[in-house]
């Protein structure tokens, strides 16, 4: 099916993609890897009656490393940031994020702006920004702000953007004390995950767990934090028992409903064994810098 026509605009800064979007309001929608927006606009489940192009926008597209965390453009492709060594070596948990997403088609066209704007609860790298304590910048044409990915995902499909806000920029701590993994239960390779786990902890030099952030994936209807998960991994070792606890915690803590990836019942049973397996693969991992 084909959508329905649109006018297409390209703006050439932030400032006049904003003042677009304030012009046409709720008619109007920003354009990135179109990997969502065009197949929902094909299907006819929006017909925004204008496209807001953010590609030809210069100087969005980049990853930096800027000392204490990474800044990445929002219109970096998920395959740059899959392929990026810097990204590889200062913060493992998105690089394997971003091999797990869809396929190489998808990655070579998808943002990573573009994967937490629309905020779909089985997108990947919302759980591994909240995991991670990332901040998100949002700029319009009254300037700019920084919102905790703790706060950005609101519910399904809905963010903290505004509808003038463009979401510009991603920074993601890093650090020698943190640990970081992301792993997702899919029926086949290439698919939406069934469950999806982010875990990173902060290690002291013992091996004790200071800390740690735990979001789940597609358990809920939109990135789930498992905060008494969370509070059991403080400031313990990171046995068995512990790990085991942590994770029964973390499953009563999803909201799965059930559909054509399993009942609520399985998912949250999943939820269990990824949330087990990747806080050992976290712990398991060197030291990220
Ligand atoms: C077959 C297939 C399989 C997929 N599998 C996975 C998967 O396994 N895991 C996963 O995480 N994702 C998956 N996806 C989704 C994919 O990662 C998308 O690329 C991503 O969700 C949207 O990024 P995009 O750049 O294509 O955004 P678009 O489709 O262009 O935009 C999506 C939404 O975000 C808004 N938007 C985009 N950029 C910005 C911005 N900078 N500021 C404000 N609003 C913005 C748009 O207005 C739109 O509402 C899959 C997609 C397909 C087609």
């Amino acid at each position: 099916m084909n959508p329905k026509s649109f006018e297409y605009h390209a703006p050439k800064s932030v400032a006049e993609a904003s003042s677009l979007a304030e012009e046409y309001g709720m008619d109007a929608k920003f354009l990135a890897g179109g990997q969502s927006l065009i197949p929902l606009m094909k299907l006819r489940l929006l017909s925004p009656s204008h496209l807001i192009d953010l590609g030809r926008i210069p100087g969005l597209s980049y990853i930096r490393d800027e000392g204490n965390h990474l800044a990445i453009g929002a219109m970096e492709r998920i395959a740059g940031i899959a392929r990026s060594d810097l990204v590889r070596r200062q913060c493992p948990i998105l690089s394997q994020c971003a091999h797990q997403i869809a396929d190489p088609l998808v990655r070579n066209m998808g943002t990573i702006g573009g994967n937490l704007s629309h905020a779909d609860p089985t997108n990947d790298m919302p759980a591994v920004m909240v995991a991670a304590g990332a901040s998100i910048v949002a700029a319009s044409g009254q300037g700019s702000r920084v919102i905790p990915a703790g706060d950005f995902f609101v519910d399904t499909f809905t963010t903290a953007l505004k509808g003038t806000e463009v979401l510009v920029e991603v920074k993601i701590p890093i650090g020698p004390t943190r640990r970081g993994a992301y792993l997702k239960l899919e029926r086949q390779a290439g698919d939406f995950g069934i469950v999806g786990v982010a875990a990173v902890l902060e290690m002291s030099s013992d091996g004790r767990c200071l800390a740690a952030r735990i979001a789940l994936t597609g358990v809920g209807p939109t990135v789930v934090k498992a905060t008494r998960a969370e509070e059991i991994l403080k400031g313990v070792e990171l046995d068995k028992n512990t790990i085991d606890r942590a994770s029964r915690a973390a499953a009563e803590e999803a909201q799965p409903s059930g559909d054509l990836r399993g009942s609520a019942e399985y998912k949250r049973a999943m939820v269990e064994v990824m949330t087990s397996r990747t806080i050992q693969a976290a712990a398991r991992r060197r030291a990220e810098r």
